[in-house]
């Protein structure tokens, strides 16, 4: 019989996780690794708090710095993955970037830099993992990094709201056509979580009440409270999970 504690085990799995350096990339590597899986960061910067901290966890870290806003090293940090731990398990698509300015003023470089990073890598670097994992045949999990505006317009981030849209729109697609070659596709939408990317939000002292007076956990979010949700849509217990998108936002949805 299979114990619960084994369902959410993953122990010998190698998970890639983009954007660890910081934020809740860093906290979804740390519960990865805590749950068992090797984990490789992929990064633009050196990662080495996220390399202390699971380390100190007991677990393993490998890191690759790669700048994710152009295509060209995807194909590499799968061969790199494959190479120096085995094979690609799990996926999870977080690394993200965010512009803020008003619709009419907004550049096109704010446009492209955050739609290639935000979903144009995270396309590709999933069709480079779900090849390999359909040919090893050891299928596989993949979790993209939505947001509250996969669900709603916001204001002053065009190409945030469209990449992140876009991506709620590219899990379903990717579940359709791959839950029959062994791969779950699946997202977290974050709820507004203190990092680096809300700085300026929580600077803001008006914006800063009006979101904390919305969230009905009456709180900002943690990288640590992600750790549930990134461990179980990358485990066996959420074999039969296709497709969807998990908010993990202290209520915020329901409000
Ligand atoms: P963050 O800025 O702390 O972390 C982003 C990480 O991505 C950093 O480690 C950064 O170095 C990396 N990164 C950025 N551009 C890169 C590139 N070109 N190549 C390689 N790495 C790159 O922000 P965060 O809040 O931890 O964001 C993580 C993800 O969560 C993003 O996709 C973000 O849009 C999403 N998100 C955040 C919130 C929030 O409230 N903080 C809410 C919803 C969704």
């Amino acid at each position: 019989m299979t114990t619960m504690s084994a369902l959410f085990d993953l122990s010998g799995k190698v998970a890639i996780v983009t954007g660890s350096r910081t934020g809740l990339g860093q906290g979804m590597a740390l519960a990865l690794a805590q749950a068992g899986a090797r984990i490789v960061g992929v990064d633009r910067g050196a990662a080495s708090e996220t390399a202390e901290l699971i380390g100190a966890a007991g677990g393993q870290f490998h890191p690759i710095v790669a700048d994710l806003s152009a295509t060209a090293a995807l194909g590499d940090i799968v061969e790199q993955t494959v190479k120096t731990c085995g094979a690609v398990d799990i996926l999870v698509n977080n690394a993200g970037i965010i512009r803020r300015a008003d619709a009419l003023e907004f550049t096109e470089a704010d446009w492209d830099e955050v739609l290639n990073v935000n979903l144009k890598s995270a396309f590709f670097l999933a069709q480079a993992c779900a090849r390999s994992m359909i040919e090893t045949g050891r299928g596989g999990k993949i979790v993209n990094i939505a947001s509250m505006l996969s669900y709603q317009g916001g204001v002053r981030v065009a190409s945030y709201t469209s990449a992140k849209s876009g991506v709620m729109g590219l899990t379903r697609l990717l579940c359709c056509e791959w839950a029959a070659r062994g791969i779950n596709v699946n997202a977290i939408a974050p709820g507004y979580m203190a990092t680096n990317n809300t700085q300026a939000l929580r600077e803001d002292a008006d914006r800063n009440a009006q979101i904390l007076g919305r969230i009905p956990a009456g709180r900002w979010g943690r990288p640590s409270d992600l750790a549930g949700a990134v461990v179980f849509l990358a485990s066996a217990a959420a074999d039969y999970i296709h497709g969807v998108t998990l908010p993990v936002d202290g209520g915020w949805l329901a409000r």
